[in-house]
């Protein structure tokens, strides 16, 4: 079968890795002119990693932090949960990776004519064909894995539900330092931050809060070590996503064009599974068909809310529901934290594929 990939992002390359496995010919078109090198760094939930073991990747990834203590604070530095940094995924082993890294490893596991760089689609049709100025190019399945603002969702789906802004918009940075303490969310009313080990020594911090306008700065009285990593964030290396969502259209498939990813789904990171999810879909499909790809969307839906309500709980905008969260977080007990985690990192692929 010949597959027209739109967009090389994590879904797009999950995918043309798991279709070329299964055989089948596989054009990826990517509108930037190499592969991404988006800042951050992406945290591995245990669907993530399994993915991974499944696309070849795993190897790469070191989880050494896995034991690590982590807490999940207050804004005024107390803790209200104790856990091991994978404890807090849900699994037993955790891993952040770079971004880039992570889209490196994934590119390095096709062949170099698989993915075509500065071809930007600028429309796909229901019976495959795939615009590309100055051309079209015909396919029996076309996958739109051209992330939250994608063509082939506003080409084919135009009454799928909008993509929307939720108010929130963030920062994210590398700072070129280890710490040995002070790993996990903090939550304040209106924000909230996460300190997070990466493999390779350095530490990943991310943020956000309501509004477009708010100071990155205004949160030095917050609790170590986050004044110093603030201070050692690089105004060139920070990123300052828009938090958007928007939830699965009906049917996820059109004539011969499937969605994934964030084509298919945009959710708040609450969970950090936009990724994760983006390659189970990849995965589903490649092995066992739209019928099945069509088949998650409650798994997508249940995902978007369950993203959603996090996202209220760790900041619900009000200093009353803040101290309410704080006793609940207090009287509840740790590890049903890691539960909650788990119960939305859980993934087996359903087919004869086992962890060796
Ligand atoms: C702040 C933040 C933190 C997050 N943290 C995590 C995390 O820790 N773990 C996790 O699993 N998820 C996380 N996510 C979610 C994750 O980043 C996304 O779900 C994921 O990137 C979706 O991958 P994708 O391939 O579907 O889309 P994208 O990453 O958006 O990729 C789409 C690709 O398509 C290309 N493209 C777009 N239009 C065209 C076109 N017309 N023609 C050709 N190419 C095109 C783009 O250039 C891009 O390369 C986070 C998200 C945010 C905002």
């Amino acid at each position: 079968m010949r597959v027209g990939i739109v967009g090389g992002g994590f879904a797009g390359l999950a995918a043309a890795i798991a279709f070329r496995r299964n055989g089948h010919d596989v054009t990826v078109f990517e509108r930037t002119a190499g592969p991404s090198a988006a800042g951050g760094a992406i945290s591995l939930a245990p669907n993530a990693l399994t993915c991974l073991t499944v696309l070849g990747v795993r190897k790469h990834i070191a989880t050494r932090w896995s034991d690590a203590p982590a807490t999940v604070r207050a804004a005024d530095g107390r803790i209200l949960v104790r856990r091991t940094l994978a404890q807090f995924t849900g699994g037993d082993e955790y891993a952040t990776v770079p971004r880039s890294q992570l889209i490196a490893w994934l590119t390095a596991e096709l062949p170099p004519q698989c993915v075509r760089y500065s071809q930007a689609v600028t429309r796909v049709s229901a019976d495959g064909a795939v615009h590309v100025e100055p051309g079209c190019h015909r396919f029996d399945l076309v996958v739109g894995a051209d992330g939250a603002r994608g063509v082939t969702r506003r080409s084919l789906w135009p009454d799928a539900p909008p993509l929307r802004f939720t108010g929130i918009s963030g920062w994210s940075w590398i700072v070129e330092r280890e710490l040995d303490a002070g790993f996990g969310p903090i939550w304040g009313a209106t924000a909230d931050f996460g300190i997070l080990p990466l493999a390779d020594g350095r530490t990943y911090v991310y943020g956000a809060a309501r509004g477009r306008d708010a100071d990155l700065h205004s949160f030095r009285d917050w609790p170590s070590p986050l004044p110093e990593l603030i201070d050692a964030a690089a105004p060139d290396k920070l990123s300052t996503p828009e938090i958007h969502e928007a939830r699965p259209p009906r049917r996820l498939v059109r004539g011969k064009v499937a969605l994934i990813g964030d084509a298919a789904h945009t959710m708040r990171p609450t969970f950090g599974q936009g990724a994760a999810l983006a390659m189970e879909e990849a995965i589903t499909l490649a092995y066992r068909g739209t019928s099945a790809l069509q088949q998650r969307r409650p798994r997508m839906l249940a995902l978007y809310g369950a993203s959603k309500a996090g996202s209220y709980f760790a900041t619900p905008g009000v200093r009353s529901l803040e101290s309410l969260r704080n006793e609940a977080l207090r009287l509840a007990p740790d590890p049903l934290f890691g539960f909650l985690a788990g119960s939305v990192s859980r993934w087996r692929p359903r087919f004869g594929w086992a962890q060796g």
